[in-house]
């Protein structure tokens, strides 16, 4: 059984002071019995890499290289000492237009560089309340999720959209239902789909995440605002450990 994974998204919060907090973060998990990644903004990346922890990024583009100002290559980011990078967060996908095609070209890249691909899917509260949940995570599955995906160099993260940044969580039963729905579909795909780890992401704290942990077919999860400080990451963390 691949090892569960708590994965931690900075987002565009930190700064090298922030990095005291990996330093607690680190006593506290030294012997940790779950992978734990920390995607902090590309600026600390490389300040990362005395930490216990995997080091991502939080996006990348397409191109090894190239002129495009203010983006960031795979190739870059594993320079800087990244063994993982997201593709297609929500914010991402609103926020710069990013298409499945777009995510699953990004992913190729992160995989050409040696990264692995943390692809993120999830619903919009329309999505859900109009009952296209399952079609929503479907057609992202199929679009951004590219050919060369295995186990190694793939992790997928549900999360739907209305859930991140709110404390608005889904039911226990709404998380089973789709992450046994997405197992479905990479076994479908995959030879080793049964292995890929799947995630959940959405307002996961210490006080709801042994609860989302005991769902089947959830292998850990990513954590944004919960992740900025020790405290709040630390119970995440030991919750995983003990499901
Ligand atoms: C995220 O940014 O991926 C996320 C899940 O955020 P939060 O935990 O703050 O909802």
């Amino acid at each position: 059984m691949p090892r569960k994974l708590a994965a931690g998204n900075w987002k565009m919060n930190g700064l090298r002071a922030s990095l005291s907090e990996l330093e607690t973060l680190a006593a506290r998990h030294s012997d940790a019995s779950v992978d734990i990644l920390i995607c902090p903004p590309a600026t600390l990346i490389g300040a990362c890499q005395n930490t216990l922890f995997d080091v991502g990024g939080q996006d990348c583009h397409t191109a090894e290289s190239g002129a495009h100002t203010g983006d960031i290559s795979a190739q870059m980011l594993a320079d800087a000492g990244a063994t993982y990078v997201i593709t297609g967060h929500s914010e991402r996908r609103a926020d710069h237009g990013e298409t499945d095609e777009i995510v699953a070209a990004k992913s190729d890249a992160a995989y050409k560089a040696g990264l692995i691909a943390v692809i993120c899917v999830g619903e919009t509260l329309d999505e859900r309340e109009a009952g296209t949940t399952l079609d929503i995570i479907d057609g992202q599955l199929a679009g951004s999720i590219p050919e060369g995906a295995t186990a190694d160099n793939t992790v997928i993260a549900y999360e739907p959209v209305w859930a991140i940044g709110t404390g608005k969580v889904p039911t226990l039963e709404q998380i089973a239902e789709v992450h046994a729905h997405i197992r479905a579909k990479l076994q479908a795909r995959f030879s080793d789909g049964a292995d890929m780890r799947i995630l959940y992401g959405g307002s996961v704290k210490g006080s709801n995440a042994a609860d989302i942990f005991g769902v089947p077919h959830v292998d850990g999860a990513l954590v944004g605002g919960a992740s900025l400080k020790a405290d709040d990451f630390s119970p995440i963390i030991s919750a995983l450990e003990a499901s």
